[in-house]
């Protein structure tokens, strides 16, 4: 099976009824490029870069960070590489971030709010990106959007990085894409306001669902009731998808969810058509992918968004994974 799955690794993507799906890959740092090349992604859908902040004494420079986007912009040459903006707080704190321990880091200072609370050091990583642009297919994305004024905030401060650079006549990409992460159900219900501000989407189901059902995603008293298919959250990710489709937004999953073979066909059926994941999963996702036609899982997936009943979605999804290759 092992030799099997690595001769999948070159050629695209596509259902048995000859759709492409895009399948790329998370990294956290630099060096994980070498194992994004030999997993066949096309490219890097989730650049996790508060990895380049955590583990050291000071923040690092916009210059450091430049290299950093750069050397894996260049690297990809002709791929998209998605850089998501520092997402700190909660979980990840570094040392030289003031803010104190919150009673409640997962509903504090997190993600694009802590951005915007802190526009100097948020504008040194949106002026690095820029730079970095010149040298390959650098998009940006914004994490833990809640509501559109954070998203205008946002596209504001990265408005003003590009003139700043532009009147230092520093080379920069025309047009550098940009998108929003969907990982908090306010911003899922309200992701109909948000397709006319960005260039994608991107789903981030590891927080959706542990903000949709209340459930720490690193807490394990509580890990038996933090579910991907539960009807809440099935509903979320179904609404964004219909919307961003609708739109013509492409939106990806970016979360756990998406590296899940099990799980491939059910998102393969609700709309989605690009998948980000750690690396080590491309080709068990991608074998799902060449095993699936469109028309026979569509039907099922539907029903999986209409029903509230726990037990028929467990039921609709193994009859997904039955159907015959
Ligand atoms: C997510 O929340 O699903 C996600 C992709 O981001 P992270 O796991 O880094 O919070
Ligand atoms: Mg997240």
């Amino acid at each position: 099976a092992r030799r099997k799955l690595s001769s999948l690794r070159k050629g695209v993507a596509k259902t048995r009824d000859g759709t492409p799906i895009e399948l790329v890959a998370n990294i956290e740092l630099p060096k994980d490029v070498e194992d994004v090349k030999r997993s066949g992604a096309m490219g890097v859908g989730l650049f996790r870069s508060e990895f380049l902040f955590l583990g050291r004494d000071t923040l690092p420079s916009e210059d450091e960070q430049f290299e950093a986007y750069r050397t894996v912009a260049e690297a990809l040459k002709g791929q998209p590489v998605t850089v998501r903006t520092m997402d700190l707080g909660a979980d990840k704190n570094p040392k030289w971030l003031n803010h104190g321990v919150a009673d409640n880091p997962a509903l504090g200072l997190t993600g694009i709010r802590l951005c915007l609370a802190e526009p100097l050091m948020f504008r040194a990583q949106l002026r690095a990106l820029l730079r970095a642009s010149a040298y390959g297919q650098i998009r940006i994305l914004f994490p833990m959007v809640n509501c559109l004024p954070e998203l205008r905030q946002s596209l504001a401060q990265l408005a003003l990085a590009r003139e700043e650079l532009a009147a230092e006549n520093v080379p920069m990409a025309p047009k550098v894409e940009v998108g929003a992460m969907i990982e908090i159900p306010s911003a899922a219900l309200v992701v109909g306001s948000f397709v006319r501000h960005v260039d994608f989407l991107s789903i981030g189901t590891n927080d959706l669902i542990q903000y949709t059902l209340a459930i720490d995603r690193n807490d394990d008293a509580v890990s038996h009731l933090y579910d991907p298919v539960h009807p809440a959250v099935l509903k979320l990710i179904g609404h964004t998808i219909k919307t961003a489709n609708k739109a013509n937004i492409p939106v990806s999953v970016c979360g756990e969810m998406a590296g899940d073979p099990k799980l491939t066909r059910m998102l393969l059926g609700i709309g989605l058509r690009r998948f980000s994941m750690h690396p080590a999963n491309i080709l068990a996702v991608k074998q799902q992918v060449l095993a699936t036609h469109l028309d026979e899982v569509s039907p099922l997936a539907a029903r999986m968004l209409r029903t509230e009943d726990p037990d028929r979605i467990a039921d609709l999804l193994n009859q997904l994974n039955a159907l015959p290759g």
